[in-house]
């Protein structure tokens, strides 16, 4: 499969993909700061004039979509697609890189409420020069977390190394790609989506650039605990069946002792001695029905998952695009070069 990369290495073509989900009070404060890092990277020679800032509006229910219209006609620079409802930040970024995949050599996804350094994107764009085809980003602390989600955080992550799954320790999504990857990404059918585990299967040479996290620009956080659970579910279910393998284990050395016990009472009751039994047997039934339970839940799990991905549903639906369906429109060559502050 060949690409833009092979063509232009000296001066790639760089989408930012930048998933919104009601950021009326944000993006008016990071907007600028995305063009003002663009506008630094073009100036160095390090990235294409023709590169882009792609919003993804993930169906907002506020202002998003009409601040990212108004941002398209103020420069052309800023680009848009809207999501035709909220799907969630995966989808989102999944949509944005499969827009972006064939009209830049190099997108770089990141969250639009400034928590993610974007100063970091330079040496993203170099390390893509050195050669490495992924680069991610990776917090280099904490301190912006809440104890708890700091605790829980680093947890999950090494539960999902126990797991077998690869992930980047720390790393969200913001992320360098390739055309190549992300070309190679689309090949990927699953709908259940956990970005950060999947772009780890795709191979190529990868490294990490690390930053530290801030607090949220404005608005407040999309990821209360029920999603941030969700999500760690998602990365575990759909990369690992350890689970399963897990399950299995455990309901083979409990029935072992339950054989023992139960060997052990006829011997018992053979040699005379008293059972005394019910408080026994019912604490086993309830022990291993619960086992049961527990067991079947996680299989539900699992055939749960088959069943939706059997469906091959959409995973985004494009309703618009800040340049209509006119991919000439995107070709921009005398705009303001702002400086960079
Ligand atoms: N987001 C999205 N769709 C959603 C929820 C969030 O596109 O359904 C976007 C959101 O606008 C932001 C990014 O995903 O750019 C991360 O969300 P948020 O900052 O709320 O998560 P946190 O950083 O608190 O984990
Ligand atoms: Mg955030």
């Amino acid at each position: 499969m060949d690409n833009r990369t092979s063509v232009i290495k000296g001066k790639p073509v760089l989408w930012m993909v930048i998933p919104c989900y009601n950021e009326e009070a944000v993006l008016p404060i990071t907007s600028p700061e995305f063009l003002d890092e663009l506008s630094h990277l073009i100036g160095l020679g390090k990235v294409s004039p023709e590169s882009r800032i792609l919003f993804v509006n993930d169906g907002s229910k506020d202002r998003t979509w009409d601040i990212i219209k108004d941002l398209s006609k103020q420069d052309p620079h800023f680009i848009g697609i809207a999501q035709s409802r909220n799907r969630g930040h995966q989808n989102a970024v999944l949509a944005g890189l499969m827009e972006a995949k064939d009209r830049c050599d190099i997108a770089i996804s990141i969250d639009c409420d400034g928590q993610d350094d974007i100063s970091a994107m330079e040496q993203m764009v170099d390390a893509y020069h050195d050669g490495c085809e992924i680069v991610y980003g990776v917090r280099s602390d904490r301190d912006s977390d809440t104890w708890f989600k700091r605790t829980t955080a680093q947890g999950y992550y090494k539960v999902l190394n126990r797991m077998g799954v690869e992930v980047v320790y720390n790393h969200a999504d913001y992320r360098l790609t390739s055309s190549r990857v992300m070309q190679h990404f689309a090949d990927f059918h699953e709908v259940n989506l956990f970005l950060r585990g999947m772009f780890p299967l795709v191979g190529f040479k990868s490294t990490s650039v690390y930053y530290s996290r801030k607090e949220r620009a404005a608005g407040k956080s999309h990821y209360p605990l029920k999603k941030m659970l969700g999500l760690a579910f998602e990365g575990i279910t759909s990369f690992s069946i350890k689970p399963i393998t897990m399950v299995v284990k455990l309901g083979a050395v409990i029935s072992l002792a339950g054989l023992a016990a139960f060997i052990w009472a006829i011997i018992a009751a053979a040699t005379g001695s008293h059972i005394s039994g019910w408080i026994w047997a019912c604490c086993l039934v309830c022990l291993l029905g619960g086992i049961q339970l527990f067991s079947v839940g996680i299989i539900g799990e699992y055939v749960g998952k088959t069943y939706l991905e059997s469906k091959h549903r959409p995973r985004y639906i494009i309703s618009d695009r800040t340049w209509g369906d006119n991919d000439a429109k995107l070709k921009v060559t005398d705009w303001p070069k702002p400086d960079r502050k």
